[in-house]
């Protein structure tokens, strides 16, 4: 049996930044959606600065108290807009870049390329020697060509690079698949035992400087296990390169922090802080996280309006088509991924719930926000929120069906601005061509 989904009003409770207003509504940071929805049309991504500031914290004491001083780079991927960079930054987070176009973005922000560290699979040389030429603090590298191609690059430039050893430990995340990234048939990190060698590798080669070791091992992991497994292969060797007289200062514990989308029983950063302390907390390396949904996953809500009700036979829930889909937010379609959604209005707070499936009007099948949901009867003009979409919601949006990237805001305290304007429709077409011998055929 699939236990029964979560209403509404037992969504917001565990959510300390929404509110349901019997006069204004659904508020998130004590702003009410409607006027956004109103103000800047849907579909519209709401991202809460203050939320955004209290999980930094939260999870910043979490490792205070287990007494450990832990480095934190935020995983830009996971939602790379200015102004969260801008938060992140002013909450002490440096960051985890997978890219040129994020190492670019973050020193945007004015992020110290000092508190910068690149990871990535793939990365180019133009992009190796971008983050050369900046002074980015750390490259984590993922293959031996990787190494060598990196320490050539540095010679040319007159550089020195500090590199971390990607690792990949072999251990089930128990998450999704498509989200698992350290068992041994995955793409990412060095294969466990070729990792040794090339470090040592590392440390003879000319203008790099071997520097630690970094793990990550997927997303949205909802159990400390795997993390404790995976950073106990990680102290294993450590002492075993030390023991080869080789110098280890630092362990990447990399993000993957789950949370609670729906009725998960998600760990606390306690348990995290509690894998890292028992496993790596006598080595007397400089330890570093990289956060990204766990930070930035409840700071967001994405704003959609009803369309359509399509009425379906008496014992089959009515299709409920939103003004956003799939190409707004993709985790439903790509990863089966559930989010809470809840109606802006407070009437229809009041109302018995009814299962009712919500879509988006692109044309795939697999662009389905929720199968029969408990949800109040919906009807067309209703706004809805989709909850914990700040993480890997804004950043996949693609303009699939010729559909403008959705807008943006901000909100905090009461206050609110946007800080994207929905793309304009020609936008979409902007830089495209017609070859001259088309125009010549037409005219
Ligand atoms: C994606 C990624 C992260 C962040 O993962 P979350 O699950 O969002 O915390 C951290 N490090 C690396 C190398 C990543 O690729």
């Amino acid at each position: 049996m699939t236990r029964p989904d979560p209403d509404p009003l037992h969504l917001l409770a565990s959510r300390p930044s929404l509110r349901m207003d019997v006069h204004s509504g659904l508020l998130f940071e004590d702003v009410p959606l409607q006027i956004l929805a109103r103000d800047l049309g849907t579909p519209c991504w709401v991202t809460g600065a203050g939320t955004l500031r209290r999980r930094v914290r939260n999870l910043r004491s979490a490792f205070e108290a287990a007494g450990l001083d832990v480095g934190f780079h935020y995983a830009m991927k996971a939602n790379d807009h200015l102004a969260t960079l801008s938060v992140l930054r002013a909450e002490g987070c440096g960051a985890d870049v997978v890219s040129g176009g994020e190492l670019h973005r973050a020193l945007t922000v004015g992020i110290r390329p000092d508190r910068i560290v690149f990871s990535g699979v793939g990365k180019t040389d133009a992009e190796l020697k971008f983050a050369l030429v900046q002074g980015v603090g750390q490259i984590n590298v993922e293959s031996a060509e990787e190494l060598v191609r990196l320490s050539a690059l540095a010679g040319t430039l007159g550089a020195t690079a500090r590199v971390a050893l990607r690792v990949n430990p072999d251990v089930e995340a128990g998450t999704h698949d498509k989200i698992s990234t350290g068992r041994a048939g995955d793409k990412f990190g060095i294969a466990w035992h070729e990792a040794p060698a090339l470090y040592r590798q590392a440390s003879d080669l000319p203008n790099v400087i071997p520097v630690g070791l970094a793990v990550h091992i997927g997303s949205q992991i909802l159990s400390p296990a795997p993390f404790r497994a995976a950073y106990g292969r990680v102290a294993d060797m450590v002492r075993a390169l030390r023991a080869d007289g080789l110098h280890v200062d630092i362990v990447d514990c990399g993000g993957g922090l789950g949370i609670r989308y729906r009725d998960e029983l998600a760990p606390p950063p306690s348990a995290l802080a509690g894998a890292i302390q028992e496993t790596l907390g006598d080595l007397d390396v400089a330890l570093a996280i990289e956060p990204g949904r766990w930070i930035a996953a409840p700071a967001g809500v994405l704003l959609a309006s009803v369309i359509d009700v399509k009425k379906q036979p008496d014992d089959v829930p009515d299709f409920i088509v939103l003004d956003a889909a799939m190409n707004d937010l993709a985790r439903p379609a790509l990863y089966d991924s559930w989010h809470g959604i809840v109606p802006l209005s407070p009437e229809r707070a009041q109302e018995d719930l009814i299962p009712q499936t919500v879509v988006g009007p692109v044309c795939e099948s697999s662009d389905i926000m929720a199968t029969a949901r408990p949800l109040p009867p919906l009807q067309r003009g209703d706004v809805v929120a989709i909850l914990d979409t700040g993480a890997y919601g804004a950043v996949m949006s693609s303009t699939y069906n010729a559909r403008p990237l959705a807008a943006q805001a901000m909100v905090e305290h009461g206050q609110w601005q946007t800080i994207k304007a929905r793309q304009p429709i020609e936008a979409l077409w902007a830089g495209e061509t017609i070859p001259e011998w088309l125009d010549r055929e037409t005219a």
